[in-house]
């Protein structure tokens, strides 16, 4: 089994501006799960209640991800999530959060997950992500991502999940509360120094951001007109960026590699954010994909023939010119 992601699996109540649900299919894996299966097999760890029902698994059968590692905790009640969003859907509100089975989850991996040679820690507590971690020793790409309450209350031992991964995906904002740096490249720097060989940036509507010891990479997100609910978009965004590193076995993944897979993961994020939930990425087609991957090369390649600089007129006097170094 190529990757394994381990996380949430939720039922979300949703309101935003243009569109709302009181009950649909959510959490961090279920996202990630989706996007992640346009590149490769993906197998699910997580826990649901009873209220979680087949047509839900269904729904991820139907894209082939491999649910037999959810375990379903017979008398509890699924993770629900209740969030609001701004008129300009920047910023969100979480109005209501029932951790039901989910506050005893207790990641149990079977032969088949730990067999996975790409593993996505998505958003759990950071002990739990360590505990996981360990039983993939011979993992290619481990990739994590964390959300404030742990930078808040668990800091140390997310730190301690921070560097035994190789990548870590993380909100521009929680990569400068977790440093208390305020500049973006200097907070991903310190982060680099922990251990992971790369740490992506996620920047909502302005794109995403690599930072890696070689250098440094970003990308705007894809220009939408209509966005009816970001729900998800991050977990959707790291299926489409490890979907693309998983399914290029390349035992060292390179800058090259990296840069390919921010354009995927920014290409499946531009597709979640489309309509409510699971509802685009469900139905979306690989033409799609590959469509909107070739526009976002377009849209961020240029060329500069020559550069008319003028020197000042100081330098003019002196007769330094630009070209001099002046
Ligand atoms: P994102 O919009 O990428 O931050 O992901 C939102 C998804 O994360 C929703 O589908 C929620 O069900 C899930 N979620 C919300 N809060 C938590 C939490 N505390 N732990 C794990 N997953 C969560």
């Amino acid at each position: 089994m190529p990757i394994t992601v381990v996380g949430s699996v939720a039922f979300d109540a949703v309101r935003t501006p243009f569109a709302s649900s009181e009950r649909m299919l959510g959490g961090a894996a279920v996202h990630f799960a989706l996007a992640a299966s346009f590149f490769d097999r993906v197998a699910v760890v997580g826990c649901v209640g009873d209220d979680f029902g087949d047509r839900e698994l269904e729904l991820l059968r139907s894209r082939g991800v491999d649910v037999g590692d959810i375990e379903r905790v017979s008398g509890g009640e699924t993770f629900f999530w209740r969030g609001e969003y701004g008129f300009d859907l920047s910023s969100r509100t979480t109005i209501e959060t029932r951790l039901g089975v989910f506050a005893d989850f207790q990641p149990r991996l079977s032969e088949r997950t730990r067999a996975a040679d790409v593993l996505f820690l998505a958003n759990i507590q950071p002990g739990l992500q360590r505990a996981v971690r360990a039983q993939l020793p011979a993992a290619r790409f481990v990739a994590l991502d964390s959300m404030n309450l742990w930078i808040g209350t668990a800091q140390e031992e997310l730190r301690a999940a921070i560097a035994e991964v190789d990548c870590v995906i993380l909100n521009d904002s929680e990569l400068r509360e977790l440093t208390r740096r305020p500049s973006l490249p200097a907070a991903a720097q310190e982060v680099l120094a922990l251990g992971p060989r790369a740490v992506v940036a996620k920047q909502g509507e302005y794109g995403a951001a690599l930072f890696t010891e070689e250098g440094f990479f970003s990308l705007p997100a894809y220009p939408l007109e209509s966005v009816v609910d970001p729900t998800g978009a991050g977990d959707t965004f790291a299926g489409g960026f490890i979907g693309y590193l998983a399914a290029h076995p390349a035992q060292e993944i390179d800058e090259a590699q990296l840069r390919a897979a921010l354009a995927c993961g920014t290409a499946l994020a531009s597709f979640n954010v489309e309509r409510l939930g699971t509802e685009r990425v469900q139905c979306l087609r690989g033409e799609e994909i590959a469509e909107r991957i070739a526009a976002l090369q377009r849209f961020t390649s240029f060329s500069v023939a020559s550069l008319p600089l003028r020197a000042s007129r100081r330098q003019q006097a002196g007769g330094v010119g630009v070209a001099a170094g002046g």
